[in-house]
């Protein structure tokens, strides 16, 4: 596996980012089970987005691509049944791709705290079984339908390995308010660490994630997934789920700070290239520019960015090798300094 040539831009200009593979040169030595930090500033004050009772036909990729073009990582927690019935495996491979992490709303949104043993457990396992199925793994985390829980269902909830999750920001977008409310709600409570409740289901969730940004700018707020709903495995339980032809599924893992650079790491996985050395392709903000790197024998990636005088997320792309349906994109991350 040869090493990556470093990679100049062309007609550098004083705003543009200079990305140099390292390739191999670094050791990958990123955790896979913290959640995704959307940027490497250590001091960045940290907001989780969670979005319930998806997933939507239109909402959904909407909310998603909102989100990437903020480089911000969010939490979903999908209704069991809706997911299976609307969604492909590569539909939820790409939500994970982009960096995003999956939680567990149950399989019907039922209120689990009225239930008994034997339904709580089907409500939850159902749910984790579709999430499995789909991408190699069940969620560690869940959100009991209308936050309703009691002892008997963290128990069983426990039992199946997960953990759950409340909220501490409730714009109630659900209860048909406006957004000039619910921003009220918002700016009110919302501190370092804050759980923002938010569903896809609900259009108004796109106009007030806009104000979200606007207000809480991703300069000064890391916009993240919860380290509790991921999965330090990750990375091997999906790409077992992938056969011959299929897109290429990915992550970027970890990016952090160096003085006054950026250490970006990530892998990528297709099945028709399984020896590695797939091609990684990163855009800059603001900037045509595609460039490129390529993934390890492990199927891991490392590059710098140095030069940081950016106003806008890093984008990337695997390289489909299979069929040329298309290239899997792996979302849009900061960097800022
Ligand atoms: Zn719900």
């Amino acid at each position: 596996m040869q090493v990556t040539v470093s990679m100049e831009l062309h007609n550098r200009v004083k705003r543009i980012v200079g990305l140099f593979a390292v390739g191999m040169l670094l050791v990958p030595v990123f955790s896979l089970s913290s959640g995704n930090r959307a940027s490497g500033l250590e001091t960045t004050k940290v907001i989780y987005l969670t979005f319930d009772d998806g997933p939507h036909p239109i909402f959904t990729p909407l909310l998603l691509s909102l989100l990437d073009e903020n480089g911000a990582k969010a939490t979903f927690f999908p209704i069991g049944s809706r997911l299976e019935e609307r969604w492909e495996n590569d539909d939820l491979q790409d939500l994970l791709n982009r960096g995003h992490a999956i939680g567990n709303h149950s399989w019907n949104h039922r209120n689990l705290s009225m239930e008994e043993e034997n339904e709580i457990t089907f409500q939850l396992n159902q749910s984790s079984a579709v999430t499995e199925k789909m991408t190699g793994y069940r969620p560690s985390c869940f959100r009991a339908p209308f936050g309703e829980k009691n002892q008997k269902v963290l128990e069983t909830a426990s039992a199946l390995g997960m953990k759950h999750i409340d909220w501490t920001v409730d714009p109630q977008e659900w209860n048909d308010t406006s957004v000039e409310k619910s921003m009220n709600h918002i700016v009110k409570r919302l501190e370092d660490g804050a759980i923002v409740l938010l569903h896809d289901r609900r259009f108004l969730a796109l106009p007030i994630l806009r104000e979200i940004f606007k207000t809480f700018p991703i300069a000064e707020w890391s916009y993240e997934s919860l380290p509790d709903c991921g999965n330090g495995n990750e990375k091997n339980l999906r790409s077992a789920t992938r056969k011959t032809g299929d897109v290429p599924i990915g992550k970027v893992v970890d990016i952090k700070k160096t003085g006054s650079n950026h250490t970006m790491t990530g892998w990528g996985y297709d099945p028709d290239r399984p020896e590695g050395g797939l091609q990684v392709l990163i855009q800059e903000p603001n900037n045509q520019h595609l460039m490129s790197i390529y993934t390890d024998s492990q199927h891991d990636f490392t590059f710098e960015i140095t030069n940081l005088e950016i106003d806008g997320p890093i984008c990337l792309w695997l390289k489909d090798e299979g069929l040329s349906r298309h290239n899997a994109f792996i979302g849009c991350h900061n960097a800022f300094k």
